[in-house]
């Protein structure tokens, strides 16, 4: 059996990993555009900022590793084609420079993963990296941001988007000695968060000395007259219709990806939410004997159906299931909650399920109760308050949704993998009250910060029912 993996990052990678696993006889080979497989993208902003010293750090296996794990890396080739009723695969050099290849299999996933999306405004593609103008998404739009962050000694950026990568490189930048300005067109901050957490975010950013312009949207990014002490212009207007403009030595746009479909797409491939590559839970396409996985495929929502969600740990755990089931297994995946955390400076924001409009949309009735809590005693030194927004059904108190801002040392992410873990199985806001969780003052409180948010939503939803607020 020959099972060929298209895209070397976390989706391809985890299918042919898995299938050599489940079948230490396959034949695999994976097939990526370029020298980089297994590198976690996710931990560029750190490569950026300096607190990972070497981009070969970043690498969650060495090219000797994968190779020790049984399996055949074709680098700095790139997928063009699929002959589906042949079960062969068309490949070329990724520079185009040499000929085509033919690559047979009995079992192809696809993990071509996403594209940085790229805003029509003038300037973007003109400019590109030797004008200090970059996108963010792989290891080579890290190396030609280091080189001008490296050459150009840059003293001030604006980065174009303030979603969870946003953040992070105003973090990574500003840690780097840049001033930093970011802009968002929408009206808060980390919109994947509810306004009143997007705040917070805001606050921490404002506090490090970043501005924060919100509700400015930008349309042109142009090179700065000659004898103007920054390189480039950014030129924007708020929501209000006031033109802004800002001056930087570097301009970073990260405003989304989509999913990078084309050579599924060519081959019959259907597509569904968000131009994504339509896939069942075991991640068969519909086509004969392909597979895909990661951020280039629809994702099952366990509590909406399908929509489109690109993350790292789907897509680890997309390609999983592929590259079983390619070994002829039956694996489902399970789905996913959208559970998300981002760390900002010291403070870190996550979010797990459903958000109130979300919620609606999705036919519940829901109602969101904002509480806070401190992540240990506050007699112990340390202590952080955390603010919390629960979200369940009013009807059948199901926990629907949480959202988590806090100090980074608070225990975030794991606080918001109980509640993840809470959705995930269908729990009442009551019964996740009822967990038994571990409790010592230096690290947590009898009720944990968690359960407090659970029993403040009960308390208020109870006091509603009876008319008393
Ligand atoms: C800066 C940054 C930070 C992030 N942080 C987080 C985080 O903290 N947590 C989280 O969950 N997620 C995070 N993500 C998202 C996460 O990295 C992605 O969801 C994940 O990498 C998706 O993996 P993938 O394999 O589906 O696709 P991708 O990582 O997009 O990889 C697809 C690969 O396929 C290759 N390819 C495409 N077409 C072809 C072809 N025709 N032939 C050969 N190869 C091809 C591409 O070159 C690429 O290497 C972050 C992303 C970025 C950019």
């Amino acid at each position: 059996m020959h099972m060929v993996a298209v895209g070397g990052s976390d989706a391809g990678i985890s299918a042919a990993l898995r299938a050599r696993e489940v079948d230490p006889g396959a034949d695999v080979t994976v097939v990526a555009a370029d020298a980089y497989p297994n590198f976690s993208i996710c931990g560029i902003p750190y490569y950026v900022s300096g607190e990972v010293p070497r981009w070969q750090n970043l690498a969650h296996r060495t090219i000797t590793d994968l190779e020790m794990a049984g399996m055949r890396l074709r680098l700095d080739t790139t997928a063009r084609r699929i002959d589906v009723a042949a079960r062969k695969l068309l490949v070329t050099g990724t520079a185009g420079d040499d000929g085509e290849e033919v690559i047979s299999y009995d079992k192809l996933v696809i993990g071509t993963g996403a594209v940085p999306v790229r805003p029509r405004f003038a300037g973007l593609d003109t400019l590109g990296p030797a004008g200090g103008v970059h996108l963010l998404h792989s290891m080579g739009d890290t190396f030609a941001l280091m080189r001008t962050l490296e050459r150009a000694a840059p003293a001030s950026a604006v980065i174009v988007g303030a979603g969870y990568i946003g953040l992070e490189m105003a973090d990574a930048l500003t840690t780097r000695g840049l001033r930093v300005t970011q802009m968002e067109q929408l009206p808060e901050v980390l919109p994947t968060v509810d306004p009143e957490l997007g705040t917070l975010v805001h606050a921490e950013l404002a506090g490090r000395g970043v501005e924060v312009l919100t509700g400015t949207t930008v349309h042109a990014i142009e090179k700065a007259a000659p004898g103007e002490p920054e390189r480039l212009r950014v030129e924007a207007v708020t929501a209000a219709g006031e033109p802004v403009t800002r001056a930087a030595d570097l301009v970073l746009v990260v405003t989304g990806v989509r999913p990078e479909v084309e050579l599924a797409v060519s081959a019959g491939a259907r597509v569904g939410a968000r131009g994504a590559i339509a896939v069942d839970r075991q991640m068969r396409t519909g086509l004969p004997d392909i597979y895909a996985a990661g951020d280039c495929v629809i994702t099952h929502h366990r509590l909406i159906g399908e929509t489109y969600l690109p993350l790292g740990t789907t897509a680890h755990k997309q390609g999983r299931v592929a590259g079983e089931n390619a070994c002829g297994g039956t694996r489902e995946f399970a789905g996913s909650l959208g559970t998300q955390v981002v760390k900002i400076f010291d403070e870190a924001a996550a979010r797990t399920g459903l958000r109130d409009h979300e919620a609606r949309a999705a036919g519940y009735d829901p109602v969101t109760v904002a509480s806070g809590a401190d992540d240990h005693k506050a007699y112990y030194p340390g202590s952080h308050r955390i603010a919390m927004r629960f979200t369940g059904d009013r009807a059948t108190g199901r926990l629907l949704g949480v959202q988590l801002f806090g100090h980074k040392d608070a225990e975030i992410a794991k606080r918001i993998d109980i509640a993840a873990t809470a959705i995930f199985h269908a729990m009442t806001i009551d019964a996740l009250s009822d967990l038994d969780l571990s409790y010592t003052p230096p690290l947590g409180s009898p009720w944990d910060a968690i359960q407090a948010g659970a029993q403040a939503w009960t308390r208020e939803v109870r006091a509603a029912a009876r008319g008393t607020w």
